[in-house]
């Protein structure tokens, strides 16, 4: 039966109890959320600490289907939680407002990463604005590149809680890119913008894994279709090949995938390209098996990583890489390709060359970009500008 998935942005994902922080009710968007699921019980939570300490054991099934409006205490947009030095990183920054979501993918990290077991929707987001341009004019050469979907998927929640419209508008034509992920194709709701510094990527797996490994995401047709209609709505695309699964057929169906990715989507409007293999903290597999039986990607070989967490061996991570790095090179000559959190001899032994640090990868994005995009009017990257300024 063909996947037919799953969340339209005509819905709103299934929702079953609301726990509602005290300080955070006369938020307007608690208000407008509360509005949008009326009729669903809501608890006012007046002890945060008890309530905090409770939740905690909800099973995560059960917290896919609560949510927990209150307020975040410190900043929303920070670096990418890089995963040790021997890994490079691409100086990505990371605007959670949100954390979990009603996806269920069996290798999510955040099963094991995230306390509290609810979907959290932080409602006190009226700095974020000013976070993003205090960022801009701290390095004012320097191109940052912003996401949404780091501990959440970008679009499942958001016909509910409209956070990337506003962020849209607001960094529409500044010099930054803001990167909109997904597994979903909740895309009906998000505004028209003229062509320009925002993408809306896809992570991408073959159906065969998605209906096993991916539970309740898009099929990938419909990931496809999704990203042909973001184009006439003026985002540009990303594409993320993670997590690369070793699953049976493999070879076979990334083959077809990536012929389907590169003879349907044009690819002078894909700002980059990600590849990043199966990775996990050794306590996550006892959760995956625990809630996900059918799933097969704990069986296979791993070795734990400088930073801890379980890989495939080295060569299989190569051969993986190679086959998908040129399956698109065969079509795609200049999209901009990277790793992520992968060591130098993988870059090398895959692309044929390696950036020299975290620094270096952030100045081939900026080169390309400013490159490829020429309508962005970027100055020129410049080459170690920022080492020494942190992340
Ligand atoms: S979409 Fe992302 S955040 Fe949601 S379950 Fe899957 S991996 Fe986790």
């Amino acid at each position: 039966m063909p996947l037919e998935y799953s969340m339209t942005s005509k819905q709103i994902p299934k929702i079953d109890h609301i726990y509602l922080d005290k300080n955070a009710a006369m938020s307007p968007l608690a208000k407008r959320i509360l509005q949008t699921l009326r009729g669903i019980p809501v608890t006012i939570v007046k002890d945060k600490d008890t309530f905090l300490r409770d939740v905690g054991k909800t099973p995560l099934t059960a917290g896919k289907k609560k949510l927990w409006l209150t307020n975040f205490k410190g900043v929303f947009l920070n670096p990418c939680p890089a995963t040790g030095t021997d890994y490079l990183c691409c100086r990505y920054r990371t605007l959670n407002a949100q954390t979990h979501c009603p996806l269920d993918c069996t290798y999510c990290i955040l099963q094991n990463y995230l306390n509290v077991p609810l979907i959290t929707i932080y409602v006190n987001i009226g700095s974020i604005p000013k976070e993003i341009d205090a960022l801009i004019k701290s390095q004012p050469r320097r191109l940052f590149r912003m996401g949404t979907g780091e501990l959440t998927d970008s679009l499942a929640l958001d016909r509910l809680t409209r956070l990337n419209e506003g962020l849209i508008r607001h960094v529409l034509r500044k010099k930054m890119i803001l990167e909109i992920k997904t597994k979903t194709v909740a895309i009906d709701h998000l505004p028209k913008i003229p062509k320009s510094n925002v993408l809306v990527s896809w992570s991408l797996n073959p159906d065969a894994f998605i209906r096993t490994e991916e539970h309740k995401a898009a099929s990938f047709e419909a990931r496809l279709k999704a990203a042909r209609r973001v184009l006439k709505k003026g985002y540009r695309l990303g594409f993320h090949f993670d997590p690369l699964l070793l699953l049976p057929g493999w070879k076979e169906q990334y083959t077809e995938l990536l012929e389907k990715l590169t003879s349907t989507v044009p690819e002078k409007e894909v700002m980059w390209i990600s590849l990043g293999s199966l990775r996990y903290p050794p306590s996550l597999k006892k959760i995956i098996e625990g809630r996900f039986q059918k799933t097969g990607i704990t069986t296979a070989e791993f070795v734990r990583g400088l930073d801890g967490k379980m890989r495939y061996f080295r060569p299989e991570r190569v051969r993986l890489y190679r086959h998908i790095y040129t399956g698109i090179r065969k079509r795609w000559k200049n999209v901009f390709i990277y790793f992520c959190m992968e060591n130098k001899p993988v870059w090398q032994n895959v692309t044929g060359y390696a950036p020299e640090n975290n620094h270096h990868l952030d100045y081939l994005f900026h080169e390309n970009i400013a490159r490829r995009f020429p309508d962005l009017k970027l100055p020129a990257a410049e080459l170690y500008r920022y080492t020494g300024q942190g992340t």
